[in-house]
């Protein structure tokens, strides 16, 4: 064993269990994991509850002009074994993860400045190295210089599948179409968007995960992750 540490960024579509292979990536080499789409998700309930989302309306400028009033943390839950998200203080994991989140989450990222504050937050998290983190531009913004690049995909209808499952799994009133099309609306302002696009960073490696079970993944990104380390 080393004590060389990498950054790992995984980057990719809405919904392809990125932060599933994030989380147990983290938990196997004894790294900080980092749901980055937490935070854009955290910013998108403060806007929501303050009326800043009215009728499908985004008032960008008051969003802005509120950033500095938006404070997000990481907590470690010891029951759940991982990170909660906290927003100025209150616990919203769960709260984050429903649906009117996700339809607004999207649209909120867009917002240069709100990017600007969320990369100056990760870059911080991630000084140390040791660090597995998942979202949209990590490899190509974030962590430019990250050791080992992910770049995680599956069909859109895969991704909806596994999503509606899971929110059913927890008792959630949700109909498969209007995933789908969440996760295609997600998949098509993510990748159009004008500030740092999702787009596959150059050196990243394509991991299609559509056909492959979830050790099957897993024992693929491992030996990755090893091979950066014996790169040394
Ligand atoms: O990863 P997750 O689906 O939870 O992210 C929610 C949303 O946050 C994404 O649809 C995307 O719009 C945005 N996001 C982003 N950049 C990141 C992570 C997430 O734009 N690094």
């Amino acid at each position: 064993m080393t004590n060389h540490k990498i950054v790992v960024a995984i980057d990719g579509h809405s919904s392809c269990g990125k932060s599933t292979i994030a989380k147990a990536l983290a938990a196997k080499f004894g790294y900080v994991f980092i749901d980055s789409g937490a935070m854009y998700r955290a910013v998108t309930l403060y806007a929501l509850r303050h009326n800043l989302v009215a009728g499908g309306e985004l008032k960008r400028d008051e969003l802005i002009g509120a950033l500095s009033e938006i404070k997000i943390e990481f907590k470690y839950n010891p029951v759940s074994k991982k990170n909660d998200t906290f927003l100025n203080g209150e616990n919203v994991e769960e709260e984050i993860r429903q649906l009117p989140v996700s339809q607004n989450v999207s649209p909120v990222a867009t917002i240069a400045e709100v990017r600007a504050a969320m990369v100056r937050l990760q870059q911080e998290m991630g000084k140390n190295k040791g660090i597995v983190m998942d979202g949209r531009d990590i490899g190509t913004v974030v962590f430019p210089d990250a050791e080992l690049k992910l770049f995680v995909t599956a069909t859109a209808e895969i991704r909806a599948q596994r999503r509606f499952d899971e929110l059913k799994a927890k008792g959630e009133d949700v109909s498969y179409s209007e995933i789908l099309e969440n996760v295609k609306e997600r998949d098509f302002i993510d990748s159009t968007r004008e500030a740092s696009p999702l787009r596959k960073a150059d050196d990243a490696l394509v991991l299609d995960n559509s056909y492959l079970t979830r050790e099957e993944q897993m024992e693929w990104a491992i030996e990755r992750v090893e091979e950066r380390l014996d790169d040394r």
